[in-house]
């Protein structure tokens, strides 16, 4: 088909979709992109807008206004909810349905309750800026419902944060909680004593950060406990009940429970009969096109793609990026008719977590950092990757006032959220 008249639909304008249709620029055909959401949205540092240092306008852009210069594509605010892939098309949540000839899925993932979606009402993920606004408000509000009550029993629930998953999300998590109890938010609660505040980081396998090449996981764990979490390992939570989390042999009682652990592919691959691996993931061809149908492809955290080892890559923002521009280039370019396909390779340029205040980890190309050093990389380069001068000269303002004055610069309740 001539490229002209050709249309290419975008589901998903996070890293990977925003990608894709940044390499399209100069296509010549129609390109849309479709995102339930108006913006795209800098997941890494979601956790700081949960933990009141980052505002949600920081961390976030409207989609509209980044592809602002890319006269090719439209840009569609919708949940697509089907994938009719016999005759081209989609369906939209209102009912329209939009035909395309080419399709990208880049959906990114959910997070996994591993069968107990029940506790999700209790055990919130931190996924979108309305999850982390809820979470921000538990927080606060938990600390202002300790600072009146006298009952030592619902001072304690109140004053209990329980972080499950230990990768590096529930690990930011956790240290930026025990940041604002022990010291950002007591200076401002006369009542709240340090020791009443106890932060459980809870982990179903033997360690934390498990992505991370060792010591960076112990490290990780004796800066934790500095700051006084409880980490736990080997405990798989058997539970959840408003207020509660059940372990094997322990209940915990408190008002701020945290969900970070692991995550699975969306309901919309259903609608594509594909292997997938034990997460839901379909399982891609090298090129990220889908088998069996050769104009879909599949990108980011929604997509199994194998390395050369065999292993699927991690879900990581980098991973989704470069598969975005990779897969961009071959829709610009047209795919190859002799028969070679292209094979993505991934760049691995490392990974780090933060751990509290002013400390972090690091794994860059096979040299381990921790602590202050790290921490200043992991600042650099996250400053950089947001999108756009306002957002990275704001933010670098924040965390100089943060970590000059102690002080979290958005500590608003703004929607009396349930937290008792
Ligand atoms: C709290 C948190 C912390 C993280 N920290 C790091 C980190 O430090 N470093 C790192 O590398 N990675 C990190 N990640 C992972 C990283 O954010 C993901 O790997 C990355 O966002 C994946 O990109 P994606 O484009 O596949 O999906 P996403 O960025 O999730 O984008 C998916 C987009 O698709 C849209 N969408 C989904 N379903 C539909 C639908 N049916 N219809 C229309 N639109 C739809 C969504 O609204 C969203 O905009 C973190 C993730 C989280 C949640």
């Amino acid at each position: 088909m001539d490229k002209r008249n050709e249309h290419i639909v975008i589901i998903g304008g996070g890293f990977a979709g925003l990608s894709v249709a940044k390499k399209l620029k100069k296509y010549p055909g129609r390109v849309s992109i479709i995102d339930k959401s108006n913006h795209h949205l800098f997941q890494p540092l979601l956790y700081q807008v949960a933990t009141a240092a980052l505002s949600p306008g920081d961390i976030a852009a409207p989609i509209r206004a980044i592809l602002g210069k890319h006269s090719r594509a439209r840009v569609l605010l919708g949940e697509v909810e089907k994938i009719d892939s016999g005759n081209h098309s989609l369906s939209l949540t209102d009912g329209r349905i939009i035909n395309y000839d080419k399709l990208v899925l880049a959906p990114g993932a959910k997070y996994n309750y591993f069968g107990n979606d029940d506790w999700e009402n209790n055990a919130p993920g931190l996924k979108t800026i309305g999850d982390a606004l809820k979470i921000r408000e538990r927080i606060l509000l938990s600390l202002e419902e300790a600072e009146q009550r006298e009952e030592p029993w619902l001072r304690k629930a109140f004053l209990t944060y329980v972080i499950i998953g230990g990768g590096p999300t529930g690990v930011e998590m956790a240290g930026a909680i025990a940041e604002i109890a022990r010291r950002s938010m007591r200076y401002n609660f006369q009542n709240l004593k340090e020791e009443e505040i106890r932060i459980f980081l809870i982990e179903a396998t033997g360690g934390i950060l498990n992505g991370f090449p060792e010591p960076l996981g112990d490290k990780g764990r004796k800066m934790l406990e500095n700051l006084g979490v409880k980490v736990l390992t080997n405990s798989p939570v058997t539970g959840i009940e408003k207020n509660k989390v059940f372990l094997k042999d322990e209940v915990i009682e408190t008002a701020n429970i945290i969900w970070a652990a692991g995550i699975k592919a969306p309901p919309l691959l259903d609608s594509i009969p594909a292997e997938k691996d034990r997460l839901g993931r379909i399982i891609v061809n090298q090129d990220l096109s889908i088998p069996n149908y050769l104009d879909i492809f599949l990108l980011g955290d929604a997509a199994h793609y194998k390395d050369e080892a065999g292993n699927p890559l991690p879900a990581l923002a980098s991973v989704a990026s470069q598969q975005g521009e990779f897969l961009g280039e071959i829709l610009a370019g047209g795919l190859p008719t002799n028969g070679t396909k292209p094979v993505f390779k991934y760049v691995d340029k490392g990974q780090m977590a933060t751990v509290g205040r002013a400390k972090a980890v690091a794994d860059i190309k096979g040299f381990k950092f921790s602590g202050f050093f790290a921490w200043f990389l992991w600042s650099a380069v996250h400053i950089l990757l947001l999108i756009g001068f306002r957002n990275r000269l704001r933010v670098f303002i924040e965390w100089m006032w943060n970590y000059f004055t102690f002080k979290r610069g958005v500590q608003l309740i703004t929607d009396r959220a349930d937290c008792k």
